[in-house]
């Protein structure tokens, strides 16, 4: 099967501008950013999404995305920062190599993520609540 393409990165097979390495996770700088500083963090084992992730590779993962998100936010002198992380197509993921993007943010700047909140009808907020905490009971 063909590698995908955060894969040929972590092996070298392709250039990247390089910000940190280790055994486990590689961070770089996205190609196409929404702002100058826009940084991916990827672990090198292939899994698609969070939920697939080995711990040891998610903890350090996330220590990377607090070191970069320190240093990108300190070079640009951005006033804040996104820490965003897409699963599945439906949510925008384009690569399927689970990675964190770490984005300097400025008032401003014309990135939104567009949310629109909603309200819960009667009783499903709570028999959602009730069948969640059920399901992570038995985790
Ligand atoms: P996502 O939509 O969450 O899968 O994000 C994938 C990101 O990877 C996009 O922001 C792309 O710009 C970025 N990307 C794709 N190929 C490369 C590459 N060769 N080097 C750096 N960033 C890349």
């Amino acid at each position: 099967m063909e590698k995908c393409i955060f894969c040929r990165i972590a092996e070298g097979d392709i250039p990247c501008a390089a910000l940190t390495e280790s055994e486990r996770v590689i961070s770089f700088l996205d190609i196409n950013p929404v702002n100058h500083g826009h940084a991916l963090v990827v672990p090198k084992v292939h899994v698609e999404s969070l939920t697939e992730a080995l711990s040891q590779d998610l903890q350090e993962s996330v220590l990377t995305v607090q070191k970069v998100a320190r240093a990108c936010v300190e070079v640009t002198g951005a006033e804040g920062f996104n820490v965003l992380q897409n699963n599945g197509r439906c949510s925008g993921q384009e690569v399927p190599h689970l990675h964190f993007h770490v984005i300097p943010r400025w008032a401003g700047d014309g990135f939104s993520l567009g949310w629109r909140q909603g309200r819960y009808k009667d009783a499903e907020m709570e028999d959602l609540r009730r069948r969640i905490a059920g399901k992570l009971r038995r985790v």
